[in-house]
């Protein structure tokens, strides 16, 4: 099992989030560069 799932990830440059749901080894990619872990704690959800 990888930590990357259940992880959001975001592009910097268009704002796209992802969850990762699975982990098959490759990349994320947006915009032509790799996602961006959205640090976990920052999100305030109520
Ligand atoms: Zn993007």
């Amino acid at each position: 099992m990888s930590d990357r799932v259940n992880r959001t990830y975001f592009c910097r440059t268009c704002g796209n989030e992802v969850i990762f749901t699975k982990d098959g080894g490759g990349k994320i990619i947006c915009c032509g560069q790799e996602m961006q872990i959205k640090k976990e704690g920052f999100d305030r959800e109520e």
